[in-house]
């Protein structure tokens, strides 16, 4: 058997050496007997696994001490709803910064809780581009301002941290945290669904200021409050352990590789390198996002003629390449190259697109 390039967008590849770690590890976890997944979550096993994943983190992101990080479940889509249940009042405003899908997800699951104020967007112009900060129309008095710091779907990245003032600045970062080093005390709340860049599905990382645990926010269980779980260490109640065990192995990956610097210089070559071969291919590749706030992590692009759409997905299945399929909502192809996509699977993408382009163009 042979591993193929996955070029999934989430859930995503994952280094192989975690996988093998993981397998290495499966019966039998560290002479415990048993596998983690089998260990009581508050047994001194998973306590070590959970406190270490929660400090290799703290190490890879720098995330300051007046932070505090949680591993949920729920995915990101549930954090866009305890966002503003726990850090708005009933009615209060909330500015939303809208740049693709996942903003609208975002917007859909707050609208219950707050006054909702889209202070910018660029879905008039086909979420192409990011609206300059000074024409964002931002509230005086909003609980918080929220991003999304990379459109996993439509490929578009900010590519520096807006300033909001005095307001919090509630981000998504699901599909590009730690792909590059970031100034956490920029930010209020930074979440995240592990699946992208992470690890496995089924924990999201969210990583908040302390000061806004004490806003009272809304009538709410008490599950859904931020403060609660950060008593707790993130085991109110039984938490994913698997996912969690899985992510801290990413994380002793991600800092064995050499950090966020690291991934960063790769990520830009990755991306760099794609993008080259779409402008360069005279029309026959097309990628139509402003090129300022082109994503790194994930590359959408259009073939000239979608008729090669299929003869693409298939010879490239057939070259060890899988998961080209862009997203249904806009069609076309999409390479996702989070940090766990080697290099040479991007340069085996660049050939492979070459390649087709000679033969079909
Ligand atoms: C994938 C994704 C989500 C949704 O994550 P779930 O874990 O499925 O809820 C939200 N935001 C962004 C930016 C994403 O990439």
């Amino acid at each position: 058997m042979t591993r193929a390039y996955n070029f999934s967008a989430g859930p995503a590849t994952l280094p192989e050496s975690v996988l093998q770690q993981a397998q290495a590890e499966m019966l039998d976890w560290h002479g415990a007997g048993a596998s983690i997944v089998e260990l009581s979550h508050r047994g001194p096993e998973f306590l070590q696994v959970a406190r270490e994943a929660e400090a290799d983190l703290r190490t890879l992101m720098s995330i300051p001490d007046d932070y505090a990080v949680l591993f949920l479940q729920g995915g990101a889509t549930a954090q866009q709803a305890l966002i503003p249940l726990n850090i708005a009042s009933p009615g209060q405003k909330a500015d939303y910064v809208l740049t693709g899908h996942w903003g609208k997800t975002a917007i859909k699951q707050a609208k219950p809780y707050v006054d909702l104020n889209i202070a910018a967007s660029s879905e008039a112009g086909g979420f192409r581009d990011i609206p300059a900060r000074g024409e964002w129309q931002l509230s005086d008095d909003a609980a918080y301002v929220h991003i999304t710091a990379n459109e996993t779907i439509h490929g578009v990245e900010f590519r520096d941290t807006p300033d909001v003032g005095d307001t919090p600045l509630v981000a998504d970062f699901s599909s590009s945290i730690v792909s590059e080093p970031l100034d956490v005390s920029k930010y209020g709340v930074i979440y995240a669904g592990a699946q992208k860049n992470l690890g496995p599905v089924g924990v999201s990382v969210v990583i908040i200021r302390r000061d806004l645990l004490e806003c009272a926010g809304q009538p709410r269980a008490d599950i859904f409050n931020y403060a609660s779980h950060v008593a707790k260490e993130s085991m109110l109640n039984t938490p994913p352990t698997w996912n969690w065990y899985l992510a801290g192995l990413v994380f002793k990956w991600m800092l064995a590789e050499g950090g966020v610097e690291e991934f960063a210089k790769r990520n830009a070559r990755k991306s760099a390198l794609l993008y080259d071969v779409i402008d360069s291919s005279g029309g026959f590749y097309r990628n139509e996002v402003a090129a300022a706030v082109r994503s790194r992590m994930n590359v959408p692009f259009f073939l000239k003629d979608e008729a090669l759409d299929k003869p693409f997905l298939a010879e490239a299945k057939e070259a060890g390449l899988i998961s080209l399929k862009g997203h249904r909502a806009i069609g076309g192809m999409r390479a996702s190259i989070y940090n766990a996509m080697p290099e040479a699977g991007v340069q085996a993408l660049a050939g492979f697109m070459r390649d087709f382009q000679q033969k079909h163009g």
